[in-house]
């Protein structure tokens, strides 16, 4: 009886402690990232099968021991574009599909760079005379 009690005690101020606030940003991402896991395993097995276990740039080759390190490239970089046939899939080893973004990366940040660095050549020529027109005075 008195056992119940307590319980019952315990267990309101557990249930207004348990109630939960919104996910954190954190739970978010995570549940993002399970569910883009889950849609790209469904892919890559699809691809696996669909292609042969060999790299697309540097023709390396794979088996089950290092299947991990082959992975589906989208040609058109379209991660949502998964038709049934293959057609938007590429088998590359993670290097090759390293270097495949970070050239696909490279243009779209070559751009915000150029920009900086047109900004620092602009810039330091300036800068340069503002100190040594400061320095000479
Ligand atoms: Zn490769
Ligand atoms: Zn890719």
């Amino acid at each position: 009886m008195g056992e119940k009690l307590r319980r019952s005690a315990r267990g309101k101020g557990k249930a207004s402690e348990a109630q939960k606030p919104a996910p954190s940003p954190q739970q978010i991402v995570a549940r993002a990232r399970q569910d883009r896991e889950a849609r790209e395993a469904g892919y890559r097995a699809q691809a696996l099968k669909l292609y042969p276990w060999v790299c697309g740039r540097c023709a390396r080759e794979f088996d089950r021991t290092n299947l991990r390190e082959l992975t589906v490239h989208h040609r058109d970089h379209n991660h949502d574009n998964n038709p049934g046939d293959g057609s938007n899939w590429e088998l590359l080893c993670v290097y090759c599909h390293d270097n495949e973004h970070s050239r696909y990366i490279d243009s779209d940040y070559g751009s915000a760079e150029s920009h900086s660095q047109a900004g620092a050549a602009t810039h330091s020529p300036f800068a340069g005379l503002a100190d040594l027109l400061k320095g000479s005075d």
